[in-house]
């Protein structure tokens, strides 16, 4: 029988949405919104079959839509990508990472080392896997609560000679923590003078809180040229079900990404292509996220703000996490399975991004829901606690 990742069993957001609706929980585990899209671009996706762009979409995206993913480049970051050589459009931002880490990390030929990928942790849960698929190996840098700060001199002492590949995320899921500018700076040191690549998961660029500002990997000249950057639609538009990301990286970097993109879909759905590339041309509905989320993430702080709850509030992204630690022992996957059933409200718990299933005691709500149901959320954690 196959027996590639063994250790690897079906992903928690799947396995912890179809608890909730089989129980008919409130769904604030896996991180999706509870409301609707703009019907603005619902009316661009049916115009753009109208007009019968129905047929495979070019291999690196359709021209009109990576014309303009430049354009808000610039916009947002004043940084300049060649959206024929640079750009590429993606099934999501999980076939992105997948193929830009698959197209670095080289297999090791026998009796090689492999090379070595540097992964922060709590990670997103595709990133180890498309390492250990491409033969890579993961090196941890465990990160912990409350601030889940980065000790950059041990990020120093983790590389190697192997160390090929540095991934990264911020706006950070599951904690909610913003990367500063000297992580930024920190991170530019080394990737330089150890001639790292990076990928840089940036899907909640759009979602930062308190006046934080998203500092994109891009901007940094030495960054701009070792860096994979992955965006989404789906967390910007409110279009998960859309699986519609992007890939910007130099051109010797796209080439190496487009061989594999080219095998993994090949494209991705034309309509919905042409009809962001559109929307796009408004920029209110992404300058206007981060306000849309931080009021929802105070809507749920506040529904939970009188329960034995602790939480730091989340610093971007759409997700809040919060200690329980004072209110009982058990473990975090054992007790959201048990909220799950008992109180009617699904969580993902934190420890399953850590390797080892290091257990802080943390469970992460997703906010991106309608208000009633934060409140309702709330007042069943608060009656819980
Ligand atoms: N990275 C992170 C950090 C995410 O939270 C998600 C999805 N929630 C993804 C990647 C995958 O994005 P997509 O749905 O566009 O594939
Ligand atoms: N990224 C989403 C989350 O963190 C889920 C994406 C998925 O289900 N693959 O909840």
């Amino acid at each position: 029988l196959p027996n590639k990742l063994p250790h690897v069993g079906t992903t928690i957001f799947t396995v912890m949405s179809k608890l909730a609706a089989d129980v008919g929980a409130l769904n604030l585990a896996q991180g999706f919104p509870s409301f609707g899209a703009d019907p603005v671009l619902l009316d661009l996706v049916n115009q753009a079959m109208r007009a019968n762009h129905n047929q495979y979409a070019p291999m690196a995206g359709v021209p009109m839509l990576r014309d303009a993913i430049a354009q808000k480049t610039i916009d947002c970051y004043g940084v300049n990508y060649d959206p024929d050589t640079e750009i590429t459009v993606t099934s999501g931002a999980t076939e992105a990472l997948f193929a830009a880490i698959t197209a670095v990390v080289q297999t090791p030929t026998s009796g090689s080392a492999p090379d070595e990928v540097i992964v922060f942790e709590p990670a997103y849960d595709s990133y180890v896997p498309a390492v250990e698929l491409a033969g890579g190996r993961p090196v941890y840098i465990s990160l912990a609560p409350p601030h889940y700060a980065i000790d950059w001199a041990e990020v120093a002492a983790k590389i190697t000679d192997r160390t090929r590949l540095i991934v990264i995320n911020t706006p950070h899921n599951p904690t909610g923590r913003v990367w500063t500018i000297d992580d930024v700076n920190e991170l530019a040191r080394l990737a330089d003078r150890h001639n790292l690549f990076v990928v840089a998961d940036e899907v909640y660029e759009h979602i930062t809180f308190d006046g934080r500002v998203h500092h994109s990997l891009m901007h940094h000249p030495v960054l701009r040229e070792r860096t994979f950057m992955v965006g989404s639609f789906g967390k910007t538009f409110h279009i998960t079900g859309w699986k519609i990301g992007y890939c910007l990286a130099p051109k010797a970097l796209t080439e190496a990404f487009r061989k594999i993109h080219q095998f993994l879909t090949f494209s991705v759905s034309t309509p919905m292509q042409y009809a962001l590339a559109e929307y796009l041309k408004d920029p209110e509905p992404y300058r206007s996220l981060s306000a849309f989320y931080e009021r929802k993430r105070d809507v749920f702080l506040e529904a939970i703000a009188g329960s034995r709850l602790v939480f730091t509030p989340s610093e971007g992204t759409f997700f809040q996490n919060v200690s329980y630690a004072a209110i009982t022992p058990e473990r975090d996957a054992a007790l959201a399975v048990r909220l799950t059933h008992e109180i009617g409200v699904a969580s993902i718990p934190v420890s399953v991004f850590y390797h080892q299933k290091t257990d802080h005691q943390i469970l992460r709500f997703c906010f991106a829901k309608d208000d009633d149901i934060l409140r309702e959320a709330g007042a069943r954690l608060t009656k819980w606690s």
